[in-house]
């Protein structure tokens, strides 16, 4: 199955921060002023904002990834280093972000809505920050640490304010074209079977995006999967035309069994939608869903969705005869009904009117556009600072702290080092090694995978551990 156009992935990472700076301030007569080595910048975030004058994500499929600029280092004299910019990427309201992997992570709603995709690294201290009453002039800095990065998937459910659904051939095309004053960018995407036309229209002050829909005939909805594409391009469409043919010759079809037809056919795509989300309910169930409360769409149930009906083609004259003849039946079911003809444009600025008026209305009523939306998955806490075991010969040690602190560290700096190991023997990893038997020598592992690093073991902690109360050294009496 094609996938949907106005899905893409996108690769982005954000920036490393900028070392910090070991620097000691140097004046005439005062050669060691104390230190003055600052810290480096930030790197910079990855961010997305909703802005209403954005209609597609088109740029992201052009170009996919995304890096943020990286911080600068620290430099002597206290000056910090420059945070790296950020790299703001407008999406339109309406869009989905989700892991590489489908789980959705947030729903961007309403202009200004904020959501940062990756972080930047922070920058390291410089030792001007990290000096103490203890450690009055530290000759080592901390090293800026890597920004996030990572793939995720957009995906816009929203392509238009209204839908036009109906037969093949019904005009859909042709009224979208009739009606709209410009085609926005939808309309040039290569890579999909249902694309659907989209155009905007405007009435007097009212701006709005109309779409037909394709790939709505009978017996369509059979066909496996197809629903939730197809429901994607109308999810969010403030209300839908049925578009209906009076001057077709086919034999059978009539304006009235015509709407019959499409509405069963949405109905059975519904069906099938709502079927496969019951079945991805019950394999999450325990999990917290996304968005509690809402339906498929912002608009509500597909079944409840306003609708009105345009008998087009009314230029012809036995299309009018018909039009007139269907027309008090529709009315008879609570239709609004207009007659109209893309060719000769007859009707069309009553329908656009109609039109303008309901999506007002609908907008209006969606307080969660106003109000800005974002919905995220929480992301699961690291509850112990960290966690120690042995695998394979060696200790392994993992958590957010200690795994921090190593990529802050310069190796090749011995007070740097140092620093790093009082930082962990205060955290209590040199008491929990003692606790699980290592010995001087054993081999202990900070982190997974590429960046872990392996230290040989020599406690510090060992010589206090002889102690017992003050005055009571157990080497004395062993
Ligand atoms: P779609 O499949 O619903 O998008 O239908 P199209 O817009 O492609 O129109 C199908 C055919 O009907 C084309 O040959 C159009 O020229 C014709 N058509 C569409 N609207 C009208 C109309 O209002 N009057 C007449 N006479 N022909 C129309
Ligand atoms: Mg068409």
């Amino acid at each position: 199955m094609a996938t949907f156009v106005d899905r893409v992935m996108l690769h982005v990472a954000a920036g490393k921060g900028g070392n910090g700076c070991a620097s000691v301030h140097r004046e005439k007569f005062k050669p060691l002023g104390g230190p003055d080595g600052a810290n480096g910048g930030r790197g910079g975030d990855v961010v997305l904002v909703v802005d209403p004058d954005v209609t597609s994500l088109i740029e992201y499929h052009y170009s996919p990834h995304r890096v943020a600029g990286n911080g600068k280092p620290g430099a002597g004299d206290l000056r910090q280093g420059a945070n790296g910019t950020d790299v703001v990427l407008p999406v339109p309201s309406g869009t989905v972000v989700k892991s590489k992997d489908g789980e959705a992570l947030a729903d961007l709603v309403g202009a200004g809505t904020r959501l940062v995709l990756v972080k930047g690294g922070p920058g390291g201290l410089g030792n001007a920050a990290l000096a103490t009453t203890r450690r009055k002039a530290p000759g080592f800095a901390l090293l800026g640490e890597p920004g996030e990065s990572g793939d995720f998937v957009l995906e816009l459910k929203s392509v238009a304010d209204v839908a036009l659904i109906g037969y093949p051939s019904a005009g859909k095309s042709s009224l979208i074209a009739a009606m709209s004053a410009a085609k926005p960018k939808i309309a040039d995407y290569p890579f999909t079977t249902l694309v659907p036309n989209l155009g905007v229209v405007t009435a007097d002050n009212h701006v709005f995006t109309m779409a037909d829909v394709p790939g709505l005939i009978p017996g369509a909805s059979q066909g496996k999967g197809l629903g939730h594409e197809f429901l994607r391009h109308i999810e969010r469409c403030a209300v839908l035309v049925h578009v209906l043919d009076c001057a077709t010759l086919e034999p059978g079809r009539d304006p009235l069994s015509d709407l019959d037809v499409i509405e069963a056919e949405l109905a059975a795509y519904e069906e099938q939608v709502q079927e496969s989300e019951r079945r991805s309910d019950e394999r999450a169930s325990g999990e917290r869903r996304m968005d509690p409360g809402t339906g498929p769409g912002d608009y509500g149930k597909l079944s409840e969705r306003p609708r009105l009906v345009a008998l087009n083609k009314t230029d012809i004259p036995e299309g009018r005869d018909l039009a007139e003849l269907v027309r008090p039946d529709l009315e008879a079911r609570g239709l609004r009904v207009f007659e109209v003809s893309a060719v000769s444009r007859e009707g069309l600025r009553e329908l656009a009117f109609a039109l303008a008026e309901i999506v007002e209305k609908a907008r209006a009523a969606r307080p969660a556009e106003a109000a800005g939306r974002l919905v995220i998955r929480p992301k699961a806490v690291d509850e112990a600072p960290f966690t120690l075991t042995f695998e394979d010969e060696h200790y392994v040690v993992r958590g957010a702290k200690p795994e921090r602190w190593v990529r802050q560290t310069d190796f090749s700096v011995d007070e740097a080092v140092g620093y790093l190991a009082d930082r962990l023997n205060r955290l209590g990893i040199e008491q929990a090694l003692l606790e699980l038997g290592a010995h001087e020598g054993d081999e202990v592992v900070i982190g997974d995978g590429p960046d872990a690093v392996i230290f040989d073991w020599r406690p510090t902690l060992a010589d206090e551990a002889h102690y017992g109360p003050r005055g009571s050294d157990d080497r004395l009496y062993g």
